[in-house]
Parts: C-alpha cells; structure tokens; sequence
C-alpha cells in the first residue's frame, strides 16, 4: 500500500513528501490571501479569480464556458459567480458577434478598479522568490513548469497555455534550448511562458 505524504513518520524520511506538503503549504497561502481580498470586497474568491482573468484575457477567452475549464468548475457554478457580478455591476454581458447563442463577458469601470487592487493578492508569495539569484529562479521555474505539465497531461489540470503544452514549442535536445516556431525566437528559460495569448493545444 502506498504511504500518505501527510503521514509524519514517512514525511520526515522522504523529502518528495516534504516538496508536496510544502506545495500545499503555498496553495494555501494563494487562498487565505484571495479570501483576505473577496471579504474585502464582499465577493468569493471564485468571483475574484473571473474579475482578474477577465482583466487579463482576449475576448473569445471570456466565456462562462472558457472559465468552467479554467477554473475546473462546472459551467452553472461559474453562471452562478456571473449573475452575482453582473448584479454588482462589476460585469456585462454582450452577444458574441460570431456566435449569437454565446455571450462575452466585459469588465465595467468599477469591475476593473476592482480587478486592479485584488489582481495584487500575491505580492507576498512574490517577495521571497525576488531574493532568489536567476540560477536559482530558472530551476525552480522550469521544476514547477514540469510538474504542471505532468499534471496537466494525467488530465488533473485541463487547461493550459504554457510553452511546454504548445504545438508551436520546440526542445532542442543537442543544445538543450527551447525554441517558439511562431515567434521564431530562441526561448531563454526566463522567457518560458506560463500563460501566453499565442498558445495553441499540441494536436494529439
Ligand atoms: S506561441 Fe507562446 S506558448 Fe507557444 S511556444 Fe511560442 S511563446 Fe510559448
């Protein structure tokens, strides 16, 4: 039988354990300080999470659907989170011009101030990693990349758009770069993204 990394005995003897509890530590570190933002504003965090993803994503991005997949939640939860913003006047909803059965969602005026100050909720996990020299910031990105990849192709995480998971991304093994084949640039590890406009899904 396989051991728990949350039993203590096997922690403390494996330190695969202790990476994974302390990624555990960190996720719960993103929601006590997204939940600090959304009592602020009287909103839940899911509702936060939309307003900053709809601060920064293209329009055929900002779909109830879209954020089902994104957030790994069921399209009626994120209706739910929708209706409540667009009662807050934080949100609009417009007829998509080429596909009048599906509707964008719009940041308001009051729903992009809103997306500004929350959009900062991570200023604190930020800090520590800027003590870091770039050796060590490079290593840790591409291990972190890594482990959302795997997850991303056992089917945990759906959605992603990071250089790894991008038909346009190359690996060249005899120089060990990385290369974009449509911004036809050289990709430092630094330059990797997480989360880019251009992604499309390798075809499987
Ligand atoms: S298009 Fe974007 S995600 Fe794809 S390889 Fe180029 S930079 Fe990376």
């Amino acid at each position: 039988m396989k051991e728990s990394d949350f039993n203590l005995d096997f922690q403390n003897l494996n330190i695969e354990s202790k990476i994974v509890v302390s990624l555990e530590r960190i996720a719960q570190a993103f929601r006590v300080l997204l939940w600090q933002e959304s009592k602020d504003f009287s909103l839940s965090p899911i509702m936060i999470q939309i307003l900053i993803f709809l601060q920064n994503h293209h329009l055929k991005k900002r779909k109830v659907s879209y954020l089902a997949d994104e957030f790994n939640m069921t399209k009626a939860t994120i209706s739910d989170s929708v209706r409540v913003l667009v009662q807050k006047e934080l949100v609009r909803k417009e007829f998509d011009s080429t596909d009048n059965r599906s509707q964008i969602l719009h940041l308001t005026a009051k729903g992009m101030e809103v997306a500004a100050k929350t959009s900062l909720f991570s200023q604190d996990i930020r800090k520590p990693i800027e003590q870091m020299n770039d050796t060590e910031k490079e290593l840790l990105l591409l291990k972190l990349l890594d482990i959302i990849s795997f997850l991303n192709k056992t089917g945990i995480i759906t959605l992603q758009r990071m250089c790894l998971s991008c038909r346009y991304h190359q690996y060249k093994s005899d120089s060990k770069s990385h290369f974009c084949n449509l911004l036809m640039e050289k990709l430092e590890v630094a330059d990797l993204r997480i989360d880019c406009p251009e992604h499309e899904e390798v075809a499987i």
